[in-house]
């Protein structure tokens, strides 16, 4: 049976899910499973002219993707639903209603141009930031200046009108963070907020906290960009009468070179900004959750490796971070290595038969392919890079790296050329690691050169590359008729 603990990740399908709002997702998440509860997707739509199509499912599928099991939701269904907040319109006028109703809220029927009218004669007269408040509204058009019957006339009308929330004037809103501790903000600053538009539409604050309460969210894990909404929610709660759910605000994400970790950022710095571009290229599931549970929390102690699993049952809210957190590429490979290495060989070949199908790249026969992935597995972050790495196992080369060829010197020809005559005699099944090297080794020995000399012109004609996985058993691999033939191409296009 799960517990009262109800926490919702609330996104607006406004684009691809953002890195930054995965990781909310997580946390809510990772929260939601330690405490027995349950997860609520609840896609927050009322911005219309903001709304993307493949959004919802791109959001579902990333959440899926990472392992994040969605308990109630647009298609998991529930008993709070529905969970798109275009479809849960009616509620909110209902409830705009009930503010206006009990003194908390009022109708407001002004123009375009006579707010802006409003805030022109107060920066005029001194006033830089102008507000819609407890002094203005007393002499604009709304329900508190206007008389019964003519705000009656101008609802019967169809007069576009807006409802506003009665801010107090001068009030301290004060609550208790569970990340950040304690929080207090001044009313002076804040407008009367519009809770529902003039097209019916509810605005985030309204919904936002109309679904709260209704859906019984019992926690709100959100980013710290919300930090500054929340006293307006607060005024909200305490306007409806309602009890506010515990708050906590996630640390902001930072980018290496200091700052927001803004898309223009993440993009100068080669950081995926979107969790669809994790998943096209192919980074490990694991890897990513790993890595984003670690931007603003640990466990306290040293370890870094844990399974979704295992972080369900160590995550805290006490142990997020309240300063920034800083997203380091470099991390997330390493661990994208590090769950990599996990997958035996087996699932690695299926894995990227699947890619290299998608790529229109041939691959050898599965033992073959499970051999050379043992070879390379152990020096790339990305399943992909095995592909690129070794795409000498899969091909001849057709060019020689030009970086490498630096390395092809005056006496590389000669070199090649008497190891090759070294290993032509030798039996298919003397064609091993050992025997290979031990030949190069006699080679150097002979012309009193360093290992370097053969070797990097050894590897060059081989594979087309600088470096790689281990030649000799690469060239195990390879075979004998490969690996000649392929040195016999080099000494003729080489000097
Ligand atoms: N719809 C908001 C968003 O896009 C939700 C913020 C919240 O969690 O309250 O992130």
């Amino acid at each position: 049976m799960a517990s009262s603990v109800r926490v919702r990740f609330a996104p607006s399908p406004t684009g691809f899910l953002h890195i930054g709002g995965l990781r909310t997702a997580l946390y809510n998440y990772l929260f939601t499973r330690h405490n027995n509860g349950t997860f609520i997707l609840r896609i927050e739509d009322t911005d219309q002219s903001r709304y993307v199509d493949e959004a919802e499912q791109d959001i579902i599928s990333s959440l899926e993707w990472c392992g994040m099991q969605i308990d109630e939701g647009p298609e998991s269904g529930g008993d709070y639903g529905p969970y798109r907040q275009s479809e849960r319109k009616d509620l909110y006028h209902t409830y705009a209603e009930k503010l206006i109703e009990n003194g908390h809220a009022y109708y407001a029927f002004d123009t375009p141009e006579e707010l802006n009218q409003m805030r022109e004669r107060l920066q005029k007269s001194g006033n830089p930031s102008p507000k819609y408040d407890a002094i203005t509204r007393q002499s604009m058009k709304n329900s508190l200046t206007l008389s019964q019957d003519e705000v009656e006339k101008k609802l019967k009308n169809g007069d576009d009108y807006v409802i506003r929330l009665k801010v107090p004037r001068r009030e301290t809103v004060r609550f208790e963070d569970l990340i950040r501790g304690h929080v207090s903000f001044e009313t002076k600053g804040l407008d009367d907020q519009v809770l529902l538009k003039s097209d019916g539409m509810p605005t985030y604050h309204l919904a936002n906290v109309v679904d709260d309460h209704e859906m019984k969210i019992t926690h709100v894990i959100r980013g710290e960009e919300w930090l500054s909404s929340t006293p307006k929610h607060i005024l909200l709660y305490n306007a409806f009468g309602w009890e506010p759910p515990e708050m906590a605000h996630l640390p902001l994400i930072m980018s290496p070179s200091g700052g927001k970790l803004s898309k223009r950022k993440a993009e100068e710095e080669g950081i995926p900004v979107n969790t669809k571009e994790y998943i096209k290229q192919n980074y490990e599931p694991e890897a990513l959750v790993n890595f984003l549970a670690y931007l603003g929390w640990s466990p306290g102690d040293d370890s870094e490796i844990h399974s979704l699993k295992d972080l369900c049952e160590l995550f805290t809210l006490d142990r997020v971070s309240k300063g920034g957190a800083v997203f380091n590429h470099k991390k997330l490979l390493w661990y994208n290595e590090h769950y990599l290495r996990e997958q035996s060989n087996e699932q690695l070949a299926e894995r990227l038969r699947s890619i290299a199908e998608s790529e229109e790249i041939e691959l050898p026969n599965d033992d073959f392919l499970k051999e050379a992935i043992s070879l390379l597995k152990e020096r790339v972050s990305k399943i992909e890079e095995i592909l690129e790495m070794g795409d000498f196992f899969f091909k001849d080369p057709e060019s020689y790296d030009e970086k490498a060829l630096k390395k092809w010197k005056s006496d590389s020809h000669d070199l090649v050329k008497q190891y090759r005559e070294s290993v032509a005699d030798l039996d298919k099944d003397e064609f091993e690691a050992a025997t290979l090297k031990s030949n190069l080794e006699k080679v150097i020995e002979k012309n009193g050169v360093g290992f370097g000399k053969l070797m990097m012109p050894l590897r060059i004609a081989v594979t087309g590359q600088g470096f790689g996985p281990d030649l000799f058993s690469s060239m195990e691999l390879l075979g004998k008729e490969t690996v000649i033939a392929r040195i016999d191409t080099a000494l003729d296009t080489l000097d």
